[in-house]
């Protein structure tokens, strides 16, 4: 029995996904770092970083915090900020030493400029520092993988919900099995099927995708085998390895039932493929939709301008829509990010009109600016807690100002994020029970804070960068054909 007071397990990662259609690279100045003590004070957090945490401190092990570096998605990574930090991570795992694992807090999606598979670059380079130790790593379910990835670690554990509610949870598993190794004195290794499926945003609280994640739970409870994984995938990025993946974790002996269940899964999510087809309602259809509701609130999420999957989050198609219909105080909308308006109404202040260019500053693509004249009706600092996804994690969306446009109160943040919950309605005074529409910008992460209070849910797929009609971007660097832009994509 290993004495588990003396287990030293380092905690380190990158976490980036990478939407290879916005404009520029993403800088170094961009990210966040967690380090040292700072990285520890993550623990309670429902995130990798807390999970991870709260699973080392609660078995008894030492954490060892190298470096954690994240930010919102967004374009390419600079070349020079993910050697800098990849540098500050194999440098930091070198003086930790001894070291009896490693838990790589990951996101799968990461590109950098001149390196397409972040994820397998950094496990590589990580694994040639720590040699045979176990290596496990947490992912993001929305990750692009590769079995030369795989090959570098002996647990992958992606999450499994979509809003990604389990993130800490699959951490803790990330814990765990390095303590199964090194109490069995054998590492496990990681097996991928890739699928040629570009899966449109899916969650799993509703619908094929809750139904596809209950069978794949119940064919990991009938296999021997440490884990089974599903990566949807991130259809913004053109890297070779875009795509749908399964994952194996399994020891020597669980090898053969560990293939043959991921090769039924992956087949199974080749035959359902048209089960994933997303609807696409522009502003006005998804506006007319919900108005045939007769039961409030209704919320409209508008998925192709999300932050979250690299959107500027300013765009204005669906709040002009809202303008045109006149909607006025019957609907409610936060937010849109846009800092110059913000700090226009802090500026002139609570009970000032201005005159305002709101949104539709980033590019063409998501609308032009709205030309109006806004009361001012509250002001926010944008530093919120959440409350559902990442619950207990702190948030800063920078300076808030609650508008009233033509009667509809319409939020405005100053940095870039989506809704993921009622913390920057209520921010702002906003109860969202008393207006019939709540609108926001999410493609799903939103569902964890707003699916028990909504009569129903409008998804609006106007023109942006996360867009539904993922066949609108060009793929120059993937060989194979894709599901669903290619009707001669073909599997295995
Ligand atoms: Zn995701």
């Amino acid at each position: 029995m290993t004495d588990k007071k003396q287990l030293r397990i380092a905690l380190a990662g990158i976490s980036h996904e990478t939407n290879t259609y916005c404009q520029g690279q993403t800088p170094k100045a961009d990210f966040y770092t967690l380090r040292g003590a700072k990285m520890l004070a993550s623990a309670g957090q429902e995130s990798d970083v807390g999970g991870a945490v709260d699973a080392c401190v609660s078995q008894g092990f030492e954490p060892v915090p190298v470096l954690f570096a994240s930010t919102q998605p967004s374009g390419t990574i600079a070349r020079e900020a993910y050697e800098e930090f990849k540098e500050e991570i194999l440098t930091g795992l070198t003086a930790a030493a001894p070291l009896d694992g490693c838990v790589l807090l990951l996101h799968g999606a990461g590109v950098v400029d001149g390196i397409e598979d972040l994820e397998g670059d950094l496990a590589q380079a990580v694994r040639e520092v720590l040699g045979d130790i176990p290596i496990t790593a947490t992912f993001d379910l929305h990750g692009n993988a590769t079995q030369f990835m795989a090959d570098q670690l002996n647990g992958i554990f992606v999450c499994r919900q979509y809003p990604h509610i389990d993130l800490h949870l699959r951490a803790a598993d990330a814990v765990a099995a390095i303590l199964d190794m090194l109490e069995r004195g054998v590492n496990a290794t990681c097996h991928l099927l890739s699928l040629p499926i570009l899966l449109p945003t899916t969650t799993t609280f509703e619908g094929v995708g809750e139904a596809t994640l209950a069978d794949l739970l119940d064919l990991q409870a009938r296999t021997p085998c440490v884990d089974l994984s599903w990566f949807h995938g991130f259809p913004y990025t053109d890297v070779a390895h875009v795509g749908s993946s399964v994952v194996a974790t399994c020891y020597p002996e669980q090898l053969e039932q560990a293939q043959v269940a991921i090769a039924s899964f992956a087949q199974q999510l080749w035959d359902g493929r048209e089960q994933f087809r997303a609807r696409s309602l522009d502003a006005q259809q998804a506006l007319a939709e919900a108005q045939q509701c007769d039961s409030f609130p209704v919320v409209i999420h508008e998925t192709s301008d999300n932050c979250g999957g690299g959107s500027p989050g300013d765009g204005t198609h669906l709040l002009r829509a809202m303008l045109d219909a006149g909607l006025g105080n019957e609907a409610c909308f936060a937010f849109l990010v846009d800092a110059e308006t913000a700090t226009q109404a802090h500026k002139a202040g609570v009970g000032s009109s201005i005159a305002i260019r709101l949104g539709g500053k980033t590019d063409q693509l998501h609308g032009e600016p709205v030309e109006t004249t806004a009361y001012v009706k509250a002001l926010h600092d944008g530093r919120l807690i959440m409350q559902h996804m990442f619950r207990g994690a702190p948030i800063n969306i920078g300076p808030m100002a609650r508008l009233v446009i033509d009667d509809m109160d319409v939020v405005v943040s100053s940095r870039r994020s989506q809704t993921f919950d009622r913390e920057p309605f209520l921010a702002v005074g906003i109860d969202v029970h008393r207006y019939k529409y709540v609108t926001l910008k999410s493609s799903n992460h939103f569902r964890a804070g707003f699916q028990h209070l909504a009569s129903q849910i409008v998804t609006a797929d106007t023109p942006g960068l996360t867009t539904h009609q993922i066949e609108i971007f060009p793929r120059q660097k993937t060989k194979r054909r894709l599901w669903p832009i290619d009707s001669q994509a073909s599997y295995p």
